[in-house]
């Protein structure tokens, strides 16, 4: 099958064509993603209201521009698949109604992608890679394990009960005043770093929940740095490095735990995790997990950066997925803020 995959969730507008082949395997044919970065740099984060108008104006192309590097038109399309969510609703609503608008021009058959499965289903068209499988989704919206059993059958195990990890990351840039989007900037301070200078806190580790809590960190970073005002360079570096050393061994300790879990589940099956979402860029948090992957007999996938954020090859491989399995939406399906992956209506076989 052929299909064309629509991304407008958060602040990335997205195309791509993706074949999906015979013996389940993929091939991205073009994968465009127009960042807005630019757009919201000056507010330090994601405006909805500038997201939303800024896809309107710029998904038309990137969907022409898809098709033309991919050398196809509407006609060799099997399926249009679009995230209808969870996501920034106002960007959710330009591409599920574009793609709606799309399948009612072409009689394409239209496919509802949830953006979490599309994140969890990429290992499948990266590395191939078989069910079941965890996944650690760590980007600026979410912090979850997802167990991966099958095509629409998910069980998260865990998830933040409050900031996410990018956004940790974004706002202990913010109180730093580095740079934004502050993931990058917090691992390029902290690389000058002392990272056993400030003893912050890792919320929530003697529990036994799989939940992550970023929060009480953040504070505890703003009232080290408090302490030590005026930050020099050479605070900053400590800060970012103590601060990073945490999210590391908070990371570490739940990624053990979800694995022992899992090897209690399936016994005799030796344990995937695969990293999601733009926090999987960050080399320090990479190298914590490779060590307890090790240590814990498990594979560690890692899909191509460009594929790890969001991009339209993840919603176009999840929108084949289902196709292959005979789904399709009416036009009656509707963009969801929330829409969390262990939902019935993910379900696909019953
Ligand atoms: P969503 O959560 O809806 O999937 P998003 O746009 O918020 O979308 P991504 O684009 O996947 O998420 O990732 C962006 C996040 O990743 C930002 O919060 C950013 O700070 C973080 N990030 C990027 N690079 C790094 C890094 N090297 N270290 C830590 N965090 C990083
Ligand atoms: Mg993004
Ligand atoms: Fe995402």
């Amino acid at each position: 099958s052929l299909i064309l995959g629509i991304e407008t969730s958060c602040d990335e507008t997205a195309a791509a064509l993706v074949r999906r082949k015979p013996d389940g395997s993929g091939e991205i044919l073009s994968n465009i993603v127009r960042s807005q970065i630019e757009e919201h740099r000056a507010y330090g984060g994601v405006v909805p209201e500038l997201a939303a108008r800024a896809h309107v104006i710029h998904l038309d192309t990137i969907i022409q521009t898809a098709l033309d590097e991919a050398g196809v038109g509407f006609d060799d399309l099997s399926a249009i698949a679009a995230t209808a969510g969870p996501g920034l609703i106002g960007g959710v609503l330009v591409g599920l109604t574009s793609a709606k608008a799309l399948s009612a021009a072409t009689g394409k058959p239209l496919i509802a992608v949830n953006h979490l499965e599309a994140h969890v289903l990429t290992p499948r068209l990266t590395d191939g890679i078989d069910f079941p499988y965890l996944v650690l989704l760590v980007s600026g919206g979410h912090s979850q394990f997802v167990l991966v059993k099958g095509v629409g059958d998910y069980e998260r195990w865990g998830t933040t009960i409050d900031d996410a990890l990018g956004e940790a990351f974004d706002k202990a840039a913010k109180l730093l005043d580095l740079g934004y989007p502050g993931g990058p900037e917090v691992e390029k301070a902290a690389l000058g770093g002392d990272a056993r200078r400030f003893d912050l806190p890792r919320p929530l580790l003697n529990q036994k929940r799989l939940d992550f809590s970023f929060s009480g960190l953040k504070t505890a970073l703003r009232l080290a740095a408090e302490a030590v005002a005026p930050v020099s360079e050479q605070d900053c570096a400590d800060l970012c490095a103590s601060f990073q050393q945490a999210v590391c061994d908070i990371v570490s300790a739940r990624a053990g735990m979800a694995l022992n879990q899992f090897t209690a589940r399936f016994p005799g099956h030796r344990p995937t995790l695969v990293v999601a979402g733009g926090v999987a860029a960050n080399k320090t948090i990479g190298a914590a997990l490779e060590t307890v992957c090790a240590q814990n007999d498990a594979r560690l996938v890692v899909p191509p950066l460009p594929l790890c954020t969001d991009n339209g090859a993840m919603v176009a491989w999840a929108g084949a997925e289902r196709f292959a399995l005979g789904r399709q939406d009416g036009f009656d399906v509707v963009a969801r803020p929330r829409w969390p992956l262990d939902d019935a209506d993910m379900r696909i076989l019953p």
